[in-house]
């Protein structure tokens, strides 16, 4: 499900966050990680280690008093002891930062014989370790402390704007509603336009970004059919749809899903344009062993959602399920027959059954029926042979109107309750 966008997705990502750390110094960054590398520590012997240390690493202020030539040095005081015991001992960079203001040329020297002995123990971190930021997990350098304010950048909006082109393109490659990949902007430059981003972050905050988005895009309240039809019997479901998008098998699944709950469903069958529709249903009806009331081909349909209603109250049936003509939904004969079918059915439930697949279609013909008889609920079939999840991601954010389910298959189980989190970790998002 939805392979296609997801692989496209991972990719974009991540050159749009290459891009956007090229915009990171390189200089800077050199400064913070490199450079410490070729100046590392050498102990030539106890007692001696090579200038570039202390040059490189402490502040300036430690840096002249780090060259004490011809001073006599004074035996260590025991504050200085306790001062580099801490520094020793402590991993917190905030100890080493102390240190480094409060040195003296005699607590220095006391420091460097402490180092050569730490050196000599090689199981254990060194404070220079420490300082040039050799990494014990999840802890940092203090060198990298100091040099990190230099290496971020923030990002302009013209450069948001070119950077997001690439995935705009992704996005409507793979049928994502113009709205939807609005608000997938808007939200992402929040996150990436005029803050500090440091290298090695962007990636993930692009990730989050899209995770929260999509998510953010299913807001609106789900009914639970199921739940539901306990409140009223019988519970009237009308299903939409244009023809091959899988309204037949999502009736059956459907009612295959309430006698699962144990609830007792009569299907009508309303698409009377189709011999075929009603041959269908008849069929399945049969296998799933449910009522079926049926007109002859041609007849009206509202005439046959009414039978089946009737049919149910009369026999204490939990839910009336009415099929309905699928012809082109620019169709204004059909929209008129739609109209008439919701007087007369009055359903509790108007569902739209869109395929998956047809992306953009899709959606406009949900906007279609939602004008003319206001649907309730969405479910979208064929998710299963999706690959590009356009529909699954925008349907419900253009219409207003929530996904209850996927059709994930030809057999009657196929039928998934819909999750915002399922599709986010389908596209390979969820964090
Ligand atoms: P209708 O004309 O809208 O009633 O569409 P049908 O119910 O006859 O479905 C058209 C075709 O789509 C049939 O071959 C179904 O088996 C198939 N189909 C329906 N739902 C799904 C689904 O969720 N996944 C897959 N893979 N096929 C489906």
């Amino acid at each position: 499900m939805f392979k296609f966008l997801r692989d496209k997705l991972k990719n974009v990502m991540s050159a749009f966050s290459k891009k956007v750390e090229e915009e990171i110094s390189p200089g800077e960054i050199k400064e913070a990680k490199a450079e410490p590398k070729k100046e590392a520590p050498v102990i030539e012997k106890k007692g001696e280690i090579k200038a570039p240390i202390t040059e490189k690493i402490l502040p300036k202020k430690v840096k002249e008093i780090s060259k004490p030539e011809g001073r006599k040095i004074a035996e260590p005081k025991p504050a200085t002891e306790k001062v580099m015991k801490e520094a020793m001992e402590t991993e917190k960079p905030a100890v080493a930062e102390k240190m480094a203001e409060a040195v003296h040329p005699e607590k220095l020297e006391k420091l460097r014989d402490e180092l050569v002995k730490e050196e000599t123990k090689p199981e254990k971190r060194g404070f220079f370790d420490k300082i040039f930021g050799k990494k014990e997990e999840g802890k940092k350098g203090i060198l990298e402390a100091i040099t990190q304010p230099f290496s971020t950048t923030t990002l302009s909006e013209g450069k948001f704007e070119n950077l997001f082109w690439d995935l705009e393109v992704i996005l409507l490659e793979n049928n994502v509603a113009v709205e939807v990949i609005d608000k997938i902007k808007k939200d992402l430059k929040s996150r990436l336009v005029g803050v500090p981003l440091k290298r090695g972050d962007v990636e993930n905050i692009i990730q989050k970004s899209l995770e929260e988005s999509i998510e953010n895009l299913f807001l609106v309240v789900k009914p639970d059919i199921i739940k539901n039809i306990k409140s009223k019997k019988p519970y009237v479901m009308v299903f939409v749809g244009i023809n091959g998008s899988g309204k037949t098998t999502t009736i059956a699944k459907v009612a295959q899903l309430l006698k699962k709950n144990g609830y007792k469903s009569v299907i009508a069958a309303g698409d009377t344009f189709r011999a075929a529709a009603i041959q269908q249903l008849e069929q399945h009806a049969e296998k799933l062993n449910v009522k079926l009331i049926k007109h002859k081909y041609g007849s009206d349909s509202a005439a046959v959602a009414f039978d089946a209603i009737k049919f149910a109250e009369a026999h204490h049936y939990d839910a009336v399920l009415v099929d309905t003509a699928g012809r082109m939904h620019s169709n204004t004969n059909l929209m008129d027959e739609m109209q008439k079918i919701i007087k007369v059915a009055k359903p509790d439930m108007k569902i739209f059954v869109g395929e998956s697949i047809t992306g953009n279609d899709c959606i406009e013909q949900a906007k279609r029926f939602d004008y003319a008889i206001g649907i309730d609920a969405i479910i979208l079939s064929k998710a299963d042979v999706d690959e590009k999840g356009g529909a699954a991601i925008s349907v419900s954010y253009v219409t207003g109107k929530p996904i209850i389910y996927l059709g994930t298959g030809q057999k009657y189980e196929d039928l998934t309750e819909f999750e915002p989190k399922v599709l986010v970790e389908s596209l390979g998002l969820a964090g």
